[in-house]
């Protein structure tokens, strides 16, 4: 459908290339112009209010125009608007914000600054590769991830994100880099086999891939808490217990990326506090900020740090580092932006919305188009099923056309593949998520009745 843009429609054709967008439709259809937020609503240019269902790309947890963090980002800009930590240089807000992080992260040591997911999980694996040629061990190199993860774009994080649109175009993944199964048991389950049983094979499989690569040259094991993009997957009881192990059996980092589910999510602090992981080191970024600034961060625990900061002794340099990493403006949001969420005790806040929110989503589990209604914290999906449990060819048109109903209706959910994925401010009242969850019945049966 060909609709006449506005000029600044036109503007945004004629000058942007955008991300995850396929540009010949975008042409025709023109953009979404977004204009202000307040609270967990944005406003695009045309007047139209929205409650920013997915908090913007899973990142403005504390909702949009809190005035704290907005003070906090003008006095830094006017004190210290940029300084570096190149070559022993550093900067109060940096040192504060990695204090608090190592505050609430359980076992870390160390923080290491970025400014994307990406780049946090860029640098996770160079670490790890470092601190192998450091330990002595320099074959001992290859990652392991899973299908459906996401860790980002750059060559080896989107290497280690498992989707096939990362990949496809790109000569990706590259090698070094393996990718095992979805924890998923809606999917993945054999019939009759329990959450504990499927949980305890997707180990055995892990294993069994590690022996066959060779554990010497298997490095670290990636995986977020809950696959976030992949689709809100929340994996089966005993997951991490189970892979745990095995990791500790060969030596193998544990690297946690908390990218979405850090900062409260979950309804704790951290989703590997909330899922039973136990991380040897942790990506973060997203909510670290509020969304507001961009910044990430890896933490180490003291084993790795120890090594690391050794062997840059014995070669010289840690010869890593981006030019706005740990950034004062960020790491000043970070620091407020924690401050915020413990005061307001953000995790609690979650785990009192969890039982209300989870139960809503559940309630569609019998519409005809849902195979599966899952979540954990303020996170949620509604897989969107042919008949309970296929899937619909080409994947993705039916998510897409009900997320399209819902935006006309007033809110922005995301379809990931043909899952529609939740993921509001974590400062969401009840009435809000009531306002959330309006719409849902209607738009599933406009979906529904158009799918058919
Ligand atoms: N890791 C996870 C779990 C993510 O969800 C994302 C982005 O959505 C990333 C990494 C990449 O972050 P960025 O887009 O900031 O590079």
């Amino acid at each position: 459908m060909t609709v006449q843009l506005t000029n600044t429609q036109t503007r945004d054709v004629e000058a942007l290339l955008h991300p995850y967008t396929n540009a010949v439709t975008h042409r025709a259809t023109g953009a979404h112009v977004i204009e202000r937020g307040e609270g967990v609503y944005v406003y695009d240019d045309q007047g139209n209010r929205f409650l920013e269902g997915m908090a913007g790309l899973w990142c403005c947890g504390l909702g949009f125009g809190d005035e704290e963090l907005i003070e906090v980002a003008q006095a830094q800009m006017a004190k210290l608007p940029y300084y570096h930590l190149f070559g022993g240089r550093s900067h109060e807000p940096a040192i504060e914000l990695a204090e608090k992080i190592k505050d609430l992260a359980p076992g870390m040591s160390r923080v290491f600054y970025q400014s994307s997911g990406s780049e946090a999980n860029e640098t996770q694996i160079k670490l790890a590769w470092y601190y192998n040629n450091a330990m002595g061990r320099p074959d001992k190199k290859k990652i392991i991830s899973r299908v459906k993860g996401y860790h980002g774009v750059s060559i080896v994080s989107a290497s280690l994100t498992g989707l096939p649109y990362n990949h496809k175009g790109f000569d990706l993944p590259v090698d070094r880099i393996h990718h095992t199964s979805t924890p998923h048991y809606f999917r993945g389950a054999h019939e009759g086999e329990t959450e504990l049983e499927f949980s305890t094979r997707l180990a055995h499989e892990l294993e069994q891939m590690i022996l066959a690569e060779g554990p010497d040259t298997v490095a670290a094991f990636i995986a977020e808490p809950v696959m976030g993009a992949g689709g809100v997957i929340v994996p089966p009881s005993g997951y991490f217990e189970a892979i745990g192990p095995v990791l500790a059996k060969y030596d193998i980092l544990c690297i946690a990326d908390e990218v979405i589910c850090g900062f409260g999510r979950t309804g704790e602090w951290f989703g590997s506090q909330r899922l039973g992981m136990q991380p040897t080191s942790m990506s973060m970024a997203k909510q670290l900020t509020g969304g507001y600034v961009p910044l990430s961060a890896v933490a180490i625990n003291a084993d790795m740090a120890s090594v690391i900061e050794g062997y840059s002794g014995e070669i010289g340099t840690l010869g890593h580092g981006f030019t706005y990493g740990g950034h004062p403006l960020g790491c000043a949001v970070g620091s407020a932006a924690i401050d915020i969420m413990r005061r307001r005790d953000i995790p609690a806040h979650v785990r009192s919305l969890e039982g209300e929110f989870q139960r809503r989503l559940r309630t569609y589990s019998d519409n005809p188009l849902v195979g599966e209604a899952r979540g954990v914290g303020l996170l949620g999906a509604l897989e969107l099923t042919p008949g309970g449990r296929g899937t619909f060819d080409p994947v993705g048109k039916v998510g897409a056309f009900m997320a399209a109903e819902l935006l006309k209706n007033g809110v922005i959910l995301r379809a990931a593949g043909d899952s529609i994925v939740f993921c509001p401010p974590m400062t969401i009242t009840a009435d809000e998520v009531e306002e959330l969850f309006a719409p849902i019945e209607n738009c599933l049966n406009a979906t529904l009745h158009w799918a058919k």
